[in-house]
């Protein structure tokens, strides 16, 4: 069925198909559709609306995190819900696909645009599945990859010991240089040449500083390895000019679409070789998952519309921007960030000169309603779930509207309370009700805007 035929059929049936979601009988008939969320489920409504509130009532830090515009939000609540996809446009296992096919096209030819890159799936339900299928695409059980140490922070799904990446492949790992918190490319170099890995990754989760794709390439050019860029975290950033791409130098780019790109949860493989990215389409159907998440797909392709625009390329410049005055608010009062300061949209606080952990600093902020994570910092002595470090980013925030002053305000307030917990070993009632006054009072002048 096309187009065409669509308003053919609605005509002969003689209803204006404009009206038809709105005026149908059947909405009155079938108790399936009469019924909404808030009359027949009031606890998922009640807890969907307790997370609006949160999410309204807290400043958003957490580096992996954003907000998504409504147009966005509304993308993706959709009836593709209903469809099942298996395969690729033109070529799917069910009928009814040709609107499906529409749209992953539509999808697929934006990111293209966006990413400046010859070819794009944008089937992967998450950023852990498009990593395995870059995997399965590329290598077979047993064979070496090498990717950044989590410690030093690197990804689970890069070789993690915990993580099937480091279970079904012999896992190597390169680190940071524990003095700069750069990446230690003499290290990543002969790291290479002893293990010589089929694939090498680059791209980490907590990173703050530019990564040389060009370094990167040189060293797997020598070894004879395949080089995959991991872009999840900065990949906002990445579209928009303000920070280097790696696509011209990786045989693979993976992102997921819900950090600083700021669409919904997902995946995304880019590639500029049209031999690998069959081999890539193919891991990620049938190799690993079933069918595609189309009605996902519909809010890709919007964000991936919203990465185009003009006030986009603003929004990122201001991420960086208001990471960078975080630093330095921090620096004045003699809090160590790890690297010395950001080129993108994340700031590590290394918590080890103030005696105190990350578990213990993230979860007071919590109380104080600003929202982080604990993460271990390069060399770090504690384990993942207590850590020396103390990770933050500006994507949320500064989509919410937030502007340089008030992350320079937010900055001193995060300060204040470290130095009070390495003072006292706790916030003080007064500091955690001040701070979670002047939180709300942000909160109250710029509204989080959703229809729930
Ligand atoms: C977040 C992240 C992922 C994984 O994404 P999920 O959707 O949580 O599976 C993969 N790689 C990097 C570098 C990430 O930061």
């Amino acid at each position: 069925m096309n187009k065409q035929t669509i308003r053919f059929v609605w005509q002969w049936i003689n209803i204006n198909y404009e009206d038809y979601f709105e005026t149908s009988n059947c909405v009155v008939a079938n108790p399936l559709f009469k019924r909404d969320l808030t009359s027949f489920d009031g606890l998922i409504k009640t807890i969907l609306k307790n997370e609006a509130i949160r999410q309204a009532t807290t400043l958003n830090f957490i580096a992996s995190e954003n907000l998504v515009s409504r147009a966005v939000l509304e993308a993706q609540n959709n009836v593709f819900i209903n469809k099942y996809a298996e395969g690729y446009p033109g070529c799917r296992y069910y009928e009814g696909c040709e609107f499906a096919d529409e749209l992953e096209n539509v999808a697929i030819e934006r990111a293209k645009d966006l990413f400046k890159c010859k070819y794009a799936n944008v089937q992967p339900h998450s950023g852990s599945q498009m990593n395995q299928a870059a995997m399965l695409a590329l290598l077979s059980p047993g064979d070496t990859i090498m990717g950044m140490d989590l410690k030093c922070g690197g990804h689970l799904s890069h070789g993690s010991t915990v993580n099937i990446s480091g279970m079904w492949f012999k896992s190597v790992s390169y680190g940071v240089d524990p003095k700069t918190g750069l990446i230690d490319m003499n290290r990543v170099l002969n790291c290479a040449i002893r293990h010589r890995p089929k694939l090498i990754i680059a791209g980490a989760s907590s990173y703050p500083r530019t990564i040389d794709w060009k370094i990167f390439r040189r060293i797997a050019d020598i070894v004879d390895s395949y080089l995959m860029a991991d872009i999840s975290h900065i990949a906002g950033l990445v579209v928009s000019g303000l920070y280097p791409s790696p696509i011209n130098y990786c045989d693979i780019v993976t992102t997921t679409t819900h950090k600083s790109l700021r669409g919904p949860r997902g995946g995304l493989i880019l590639s500029n070789n049209q031999e690998l990215f069959e081999y890539i389409s193919d891991a990620v159907f049938p190799g690993l998952q079933g069918g595609p998440m189309i009605n996902i797909i519909a809010a890709k392709a919007v964000a991936f519309l919203e990465a185009k625009q003009d006030d986009y390329k603003v929004w990122g410049k201001s991420v960086i921007e208001n990471a960078k005055a975080m630093v330095g608010r921090f620096k004045n009062k003699k809090i160590d960030v790890v690297s010395g300061g950001t080129d993108n949209h994340l700031v590590v606080i290394d918590l080890r000169g103030l005696g105190i952990t990350g578990k213990q600093a993230a979860a007071w902020l919590d109380r104080c309603y600003i929202v982080s994570n604990k993460n271990t910092i390069p060399n770090d002595l504690l384990s993942a779930g207590i850590t020396s470090g103390l990770r933050l980013g500006t994507c949320a925030c500064t989509s919410r509207g937030l502007k340089k002053e008030d992350f320079e305000r937010i900055a001193d307030i995060i300060a204040d309370i470290l130095l009070e917990i390495k003072e006292k070993g706790e916030v003080s009632l007064t500091l955690e009700v001040n701070t979670r006054r002047e939180v709300l009072s942000f909160a109250d002048k710029y509204p989080i805007c959703y229809n729930v």
